[in-house]
């Protein structure tokens, strides 16, 4: 090609919140910026996560160098594995994000297949006409970076996600510099995290949930309940060390917590003071009020540890009147009903529940407010700007932003959603053509700590395996299951295969039966069970792995 193009790709994460990734091409070879996942509405119900189509990487494999990792959150990694099964690149990121991959690569047996290549903050990868230069961010999780892809048309800058933070935790900061310096040489394109733009001011660095947390410990009577994301490692720093301050032990619960832990202590980015842990099967043995407990499920994610303290279903922890439970993340939007139940549970074992905003934080966002992100404009000054990591209204708010603030220098500004293209050349920038984007419904079978097989389920499995609907009638008043409970199902196992379906309802039935009257109450809680259950019972009868999707009424 005597002309070649920069093509700027969003395959997802614009104009929704979740499932980042983006492809850069010039001329014959792309490269991948993050391969994320959504978590799924409640209309999605039965599915587990949600990831981008990658059918444009598909289309293009032979040109496709690699991929690039900003940082370890699933809505930038989680989709890795539906990636790989259908492409092979080689993945490039910072050790710690990597670790993250691998467990994920681990589960799906992809690891052995692929090539893992660890980075530090201020090296370069070349990978076709691309130079890499992997720059230090600040982010509500350690060893993030921004890239600074040299093409042979100009420098492309990819914040990643960020927030400016002047005393983050581990105390490594937000290079700045290398930003100012690439700004000072010329930027061509900047694409940024549009996520906070709607919020004043400076968001508050990590270090800033570190009064309320001291007082949580100074006041806390019994024992003290922490939920956080298990990568959020500044947090848990935070309450070993508050722990080792006041004479409390600190136990783990749930699958992520544990191995996230371990991957942190391993890489020297997790210091846990000596003999502060705790084992869980002592918790329940141990003084109330020389506990700690940290465990997964902020979200309410119905089979995570905390949902099952919170109806009293989890075999380490009885949360009982006098206890503390603090959930100290954000409320990730559709999760408020889920969230709310396992409060409501949690106030009904006679818990003390701190959450939400108040002042000083028992949260922090990760994400930078409108001065941040107004000073990483002034440092970068691009020719283009494409804002990223946001809704359509954060990303018009960014671009508009940008627009006011960078009166000279600033050539245009593009508002894409996923799916819409920039191309640029040495004559200028513009909208491209489309591409095919979407989402995929994955069925991963495990939600943090039910141990079983993870399930690739795209589109074409579905229309193989079909669905399957069990019909719940459950009386109001008795909060008991009267009559069998029906299934409905399209395109599995032949409908005269009655003994199988016969079967399956009695294994509801059984589901319903074996659960205490406190989870019955719980929808959330129950659809998880059934569909579980029932798909261990409908694999092993029948080898294969309908999409199932309870149905609950009360009658
Ligand atoms: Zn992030
Ligand atoms: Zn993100």
């Amino acid at each position: 090609m005597s002309n070649p193009k920069l093509h700027i790709v969003p395959l997802g994460g614009l104009g929704e919140f979740g499932m980042n990734s983006m492809a850069i091409r010039y001329g014959d070879d792309i490269i991948v910026v993050d391969a994320g996942m959504m978590f799924p509405d409640a209309e999605l119900l039965g599915v587990d996560i949600v990831t981008p189509d990658f059918a444009y990487l598909e289309e293009h494999r032979d040109k496709v160098r690699g991929l690039v990792l900003t940082h370890g959150h699933e809505d930038h990694i989680g989709g890795i594995p539906f990636l790989l099964s259908q492409i092979k690149l080689p993945i490039y990121g910072t050790a710690f994000t990597l670790a993250l991959v691998e467990r994920r690569l681990e589960e799906h047996d992809l690891l052995k297949e692929t090539k893992l290549n660890r980075v530090k903050p201020n090296d370069k990868v070349t990978l076709g006409p691309f130079e890499i230069e992997f720059i230090r961010v600040t982010h509500s999780i350690v060893s993030a970076v921004a890239l600074a892809i040299t093409t042979p048309l100009g420098v492309i800058i990819h914040t990643g996600d960020f927030k400016v933070d002047p005393t983050p935790t581990d105390n490594e900061l937000f290079d700045l510099h290398t930003l100012a310096e690439y700004g000072k040489r010329g930027v061509l394109l900047l694409m940024s995290d549009s996520t906070n733009v709607d919020r004043p001011g400076y968001t508050e660095s990590e270090r800033a949930v570190r009064p309320r947390f001291e007082d949580i410990f100074n006041r806390a009577e019994g024992r003290l309940v922490v939920s956080c994301f298990s990568s959020s490692i500044h947090r848990l720093q935070l309450i070993l060390d508050l722990s080792a301050q006041f004479g409390r032990k600190v136990a783990f619960l749930g699958r992520s917590m544990n191995s996230v832990t371990e991957i942190s202590h391993n890489l020297g980015l997790l210091s846990i003071p000596d003999g502060v842990l705790l084992r869980p099967q002592d918790i329940m043995t141990a003084p109330r009020h020389k506990v700690c407990v940290v465990a997964s499920g902020t979200q309410g994610e119905p089979m995570s540890a905390l949902s099952r303290v919170a109806v009293d279903n989890h075999k380490s922890l009885s949360v009982e009147t006098g206890d503390t439970v603090v959930l100290s993340s954000r409320i990730i939007p559709g999760n408020e009903k889920a969230i709310g139940r396992m409060m409501n549970h949690l106030a009904r074992r006679g818990a003390d529940i701190i959450y939400g905003n108040m002042n000083p934080p028992v949260h922090v966002s990760g994400h930078a407010s409108s001065e941040e992100l107004k000073l990483v404009l002034n440092l970068v000054r691009p020719r283009y700007f494409i804002p990223v990591h946001g809704e359509y209204l954060q990303m018009s708010k960014h671009a508009k932003l940008a627009q006011h603030l960078l009166t000279a220098g600033l050539e245009k500004t593009f508002v894409l959603e996923t799916g819409e293209t920039v191309e640029i050349d040495r004559i200028g920038a513009r909208m491209g053509p489309k591409v095919p984007v979407g989402r995929v419904c994955i069925d991963s079978g495990s939600l943090d700590e039910v141990v079983e097989d993870m399930i690739i389920r795209d589109r074409r499995h579905l229309s193989e395996d079909g669905f399957v609907i069990p019909i719940i009638a459950i009386n109001k008043h008795t909060g008991k299951c009267e009559t069998l409970p029906e299934i409905v199902s399209r395109g599995f196992v032949s409908m005269d295969d009655g003994l199988v379906m016969q079967e399956a309802r009695q294994a509801v039935a059984r589901t319903l039966e074996t659960s205490s009257a406190e989870e019955r109450t719980d929808w959330g809680v129950m659809q998880e069970k059934i569909r579980a259950d029932l798909r261990r019972y409908l694999n092993k009868q029948t080898q294969r792995r309908p999409l199932i999707m309870p149905v609950i009424l009360e009658v």
